[in-house]
């Protein structure tokens, strides 16, 4: 359990981790899933770019009325923030269910997001509130709407050389509820599943639904089918019931040793309608 030999470099600003970025090295923010993989030696960088203390990144700001959180600003602060809290509340209850104390004060959302880890909370948690991702290289910055941004397996639209530098949360509506639930593995309290929804209401109506499943497939993703069968529908238990019937439909669920294919649908679905439930 001992990594391979590794040169640390720890970058004062973004450009300067951009510059030092090369072929041979990866970034490194709290540490929490690459320092592991490297002691299994899954992983094995040369030179370690450290950004985790980039001031710029580690902000937590309101902007043109979205949340604007920096890669590094780690689970605990976004726990914490008030600003979080009072914008988007969802997102902060999520970020207060990853893992433990100490897993929250050294992981970061960044290094979450690129991480990709299918069973992550932060995927359906972005996705469900129509997040967009910013990511910096050296041609510039780009933005990636957060359902466009897992590819697959431990996947992301990330190019080679490019960091993510912030994440971008339009803030809640007052016609807007939201809710994310999940059932943890017991010991890491990742996601065996985790449904994050935000629905916005016209009256007694449901005039929108963003339903997201975190751990059911090889990526978090937004459930569309499940949102259509929100969408026009009145506010109550039997519309929550549709909807969590068809939810997951789409995709090829995981099955592992924590759980089935059949029982990770069998939750994806009894947490949609109890997410759904939560909003209404
Ligand atoms: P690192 O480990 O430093 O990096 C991970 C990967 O991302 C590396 O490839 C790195 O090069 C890359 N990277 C890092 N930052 C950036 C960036 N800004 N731009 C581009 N690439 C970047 N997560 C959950 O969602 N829910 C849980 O319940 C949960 N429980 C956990 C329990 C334990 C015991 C542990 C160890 C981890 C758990 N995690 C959980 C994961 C944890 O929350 C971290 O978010 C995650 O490990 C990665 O974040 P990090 O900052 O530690 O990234």
């Amino acid at each position: 359990m001992i990594p391979s030999s590794f040169e640390y470099q720890r970058a004062a600003s973004v450009q300067e981790a951009l510059s030092l970025m090369s072929e041979d090295a990866q970034v490194l923010a709290g540490g929490h899933s690459l320092i592991p993989a490297m002691k299994l030696r899954l992983n094995q960088p040369e030179r370690l770019i450290d950004i985790s203390r980039i001031p710029a990144l580690q902000q937590i700001s309101e902007k043109n009325g979205s949340i604007v959180i920096g890669a590094a600003a780690t689970h605990g602060s976004i726990a914490d923030s008030a600003l979080v809290q009072k914008a988007c509340p969802f997102l902060a209850t999520g970020a207060g269910m990853i893992g433990d104390i100490q897993v929250r004060n050294k992981g970061t959302i960044g290094g979450s997001l690129a991480h990709a880890d299918p069973a992550a909370d932060w995927p359906g948690l972005l996705i469900a509130a129509a997040a967009s991702i910013e990511v910096t290289g050296s041609k510039g910055s780009r933005t990636i709407e957060a359902e466009n941004f897992f590819t697959g397996f431990y996947e992301t639209a990330l190019e080679d050389g490019e960091i993510i530098t912030a994440v971008h949360v339009p803030q809640l509506r007052a016609n807007q509820k939201a809710a994310y639930l999940k059932f943890s593995q017991p010991a890491s309290r990742f996601a065996i599943v985790g449904v994050a929804v935000v629905i916005s209401h016209d009256g007694g109506k449901i005039s929108d639904a963003r339903v997201a499943i975190n751990g059911l497939s090889e990526a978090g993703f937004l459930d569309k089918g499940a949102g259509a069968a929100l969408t026009g529908q009145p506010a109550n238990a039997d519309t929550a019931a549709a909807a969590a019937k068809v939810a997951g439909a789409d995709c090829t669920p995981l099955g592992d040793h924590y759980a089935s294919e059949e029982y990770r649908l069998h939750l994806a679905r009894v947490y949609t309608k109890r997410a759904i439930i939560a909003c209404i």
